[in-house]
Order: structure tokens, then C-alpha cells, then sequence
């Protein structure tokens, strides 16, 4: 059977990707359990996040999202009050911040001049719009774009990260399209998108958020750089791509 995805993705020997990758998230939730990503984080501390967490370990994160904590600017208002060079300081620890900074202040303009100041009415455009608009932002690209919508703002929109593509690489469940070297994310967040595609419609939000934070986890634990499949819980399905 073959099952056609944007990204013109070719499947190597296992024929169900979608199957498999939907009995991989069980396997996952099995092992380590609901994962709630950032449900005490209120949504513009979801999106600062989104943004800083950029090429940066969470753990820099969190020392960056003190700083802002600290100054009052972890509102749309607080954030709006600092100028942009003391903005550059409290974000320093999460690395890149002459970019980040700016791209911050980029988001708020945007808030401010098209949605009103209103995170609310941000979330209640349409998912594509949306997603649209935040990828013409400086400094959005698809993973970051997706976290907002997802994380911050409960749209059903699919994250795909580097441990999903390991996973996806080291698993076969798929291969570059022709001519590319690597998976590409819109392969990868259509194939998450089809393996919970019977799922009813309102419960697809919790699913990818969880999915997300699942693949994260074993990513950290068991898929980086190196595999370290021994007691992995995905090792299971490792052998299925023998
Ligand atoms: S560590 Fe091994 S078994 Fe675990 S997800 Fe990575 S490739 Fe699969």
C-alpha cells in the first residue's frame, strides 16, 4: 500500500510508516507517561519560549525566562516596555540574542499593529493564515511557527524537531526525497499528521503536544547523536526495520 505525503516522501522496506509511528507514540506513552509540556506557562511565556529555545538547551532557557521574570517582561506589556538592548542582556543566556531579541520585538509589532495587542485574537485566526503569518517573521521557521500554534495558541498542528528525524531515519520510516540529503520537516509533521489521522479532530491538540514531548524525551534520553537502544522503549520497533 502506498500512502502519498507532501513532502514527496519515498518509504523504504516497512510499509505502514503512519502504523508504525502511531504504535511508537503507545510505546512512548507507556514508558514515561503523560509529559503536560508547559501546561502552568502562561501563552506569552509559551511563545518567549518557543523563540529562545532555538539552538539552545532548555535548561539556558529557563535562565533567560528568569531574567524577563525578573524585569516584569514576560507580558505582551512588560515586554513592550524594555528597550531592545536591555532585552539582548536578559535574553543572553539563551544564546543568539542579537537575532532573538529582535525577532521578540518583531512579534510584539505584529501583535500590536494586526491582532490588536490580543493573543486571543491571534489564536482565533485560522490555522493556515496564522501559520502563515508567523512564518514571515524574522527568525521563524516551520519548528518555531508550529510550537506557537500548538503550544501557545491550541491549534492541532504537528512539531517536528531533529529527535523526530533521527527516529524516522534510524527506524526507516522514511528517506529523503530524491536529490535531498534529509528528511524534510514537512515530511516528517505529514506523516505525525496521517499516523493520528482517525483520531477524532478535537482530541488532535493534546495528541501532537504529547507526541512532541514524548519524542523529546527519548530523544534526550536514548536518541541523540549517538543511539543508545539498549532499554530504549522504541527498540521494539527498531528490530520491525531489520
Ligand atoms: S535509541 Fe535506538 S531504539 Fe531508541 S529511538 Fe533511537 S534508534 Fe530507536
Amino acid at each position: 500500500m502506498a500512502y502519498i505525503l507532501k513532502g514527496a516522501v519515498s518509504f523504504r522496506r516497512q510499509p505502514n510508516p503512519a502504523a508504525r509511528l502511531r504504535r511508537m507514540y503507545k510505546l512512548l506513552l507507556q514508558a514515561y507517561g503523560p509529559q503536560r509540556w508547559w501546561p502552568a506557562r502562561a501563552q506569552f511565556e509559551v511563545i518567549l519560549g518557543a523563540y529562545l529555545t532555538q539552538n539552545t538547551a532548555w535548561k539556558a532557557v529557563e535562565r533567560s525566562l528568569a531574567n524577563l521574570r525578573a524585569a516584569g517582561a514576560l507580558t505582551p506589556d512588560g515586554l513592550r516596555d524594555v528597550p531592545l538592548a536591555k532585552l539582548r542582556r536578559l535574553i543572553r543566556p539563551s544564546g543568539f540574542f542579537t537575532r532573538k531579541a529582535p525577532a521578540l520585538k518583531a512579534f510584539l509589532t505584529m501583535l500590536d499593529k494586526e491582532f490588536g495587542g490580543s493573543l486571543a485574537t491571534l489564536a482565533a485566526t485560522p490555522t493556515p493564515t496564522l501559520r502563515q503569518r508567523l512564518l514571515a517573521l524574522p527568525g521563524v521557521g516551520p519548528e518555531t511557527a508550529d510550537a506557537i500554534l500548538l503550544y501557545a495558541l491550541g491549534h492541532p498542528i504537528p512539531v517536528a524537531d531533529e529527535y523526530l528525524r533521527r527516529i524516522a531515519e534510524r527506524h526507516l520510516l522514511l528517506a529523503p526525497s530524491s536529490g535531498r540529503s534529509r528528511i524534510s520537516y514537512d515530511a516528517l509533521t505529514d506523516l505525525t499528521r496521517y499516523a493520528f489521522v482517525n483520531d477524532p479532530a478535537s482530541t488532535h491538540a493534546q495528541i501532537f503536544s504529547e507526541f512532541h514531548a514524548l519524542t523529546v524525551a527519548v530523544g534526550k534520553a536514548h536518541c541523540g547523536r549517538t543511539a543508545r537502544c539498549e532499554n530504549c522503549p522504541l527498540a521494539a520497533d527498531l528490530h520491525r526495520a531489520d
